[in-house]
């Protein structure tokens, strides 16, 4: 009777432990496809950031520019290596800008575009094997951005700029989509504010994994 018992405790347990196991969630990046440094410099194209709609007001490159630090600076603040520079226009290759984007890519407010070997993709399943050498991000510049924290982005148009960012920048380090629970990485698949707020624990140990 015992043995039943502690036999069936030990299934109770390992079933309580599965759902647990399945849901645990890494974040992941396109294998083979990378820098090959630890840093990557950057410029941001500020007459064309001007031109987006931010707290309602356009020529507002300043507070632009404070968005993209702020996520910026969370990837910079992780314990791995990897670091986006900004640097001056002269010499950059690696560039932000705004644009109209929506006609080309529809229901997209940001895209990060990675080339390798001359390839250039949003879509970094498609890129061939090797070193990234170029990248860009673009803002739509018909979307309503804010400063404040907006969690309802498909009903009321309004999305918040560095949360955006902090997403795309993880699209830079070649990072991929997760579909685990939005809270446990900055790459989950569709705009949540519990996802986009911060980089999470799993996308700084993935980024210490892939730059050190
Ligand atoms: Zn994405």
């Amino acid at each position: 009777m015992k043995l039943i018992i502690v036999v069936m405790m030990m299934v109770a347990v390992t079933i309580a432990s599965l759902p647990i196991h399945i849901q645990d969630i890494y974040a992941d990046h396109y294998a083979q496809r990378r820098w090959q440094g630890t840093r990557v410099d950057l410029c941001y194209d500020s007459y064309g950031l001007s031109y987006l709609r931010i707290d309602n007001r356009t020529n507002q490159y300043t507070i632009v520019k404070q968005q993209l630090d702020i996520t910026r600076n969370d990837w910079n603040n992780q314990p791995s290596r990897f670091t986006l520079r900004l640097i001056g226009g002269q010499y950059c290759s690696n560039w932000v800008y705004a644009a109209n984007i929506r006609d080309s890519i529809p229901d997209t407010v940001a895209v990060a575009i990675l080339c390798i070997s001359n390839t250039c993709d949003y879509d970094l399943s498609r890129l061939p094997y090797g070193y990234i050498n170029k990248a860009m991000i673009y803002f739509n510049t018909g979307t309503e951005w804010f400063t404040t924290r907006e969690c309802s982005p498909f009903t009321t148009g309004k999305w918040t700029l560095n949360y955006v960012a902090r997403h795309e920048f993880g699209h830079w380090v070649s990072f991929k989509h997760t579909f685990g629970s939005p809270s446990e990485s900055v790459m989950y698949y569709a705009y949540h504010c519990d996802s986009r707020n911060s980089v999470k624990s799993v996308d700084s140990t993935e980024l210490s994994n892939i730059y050190g």
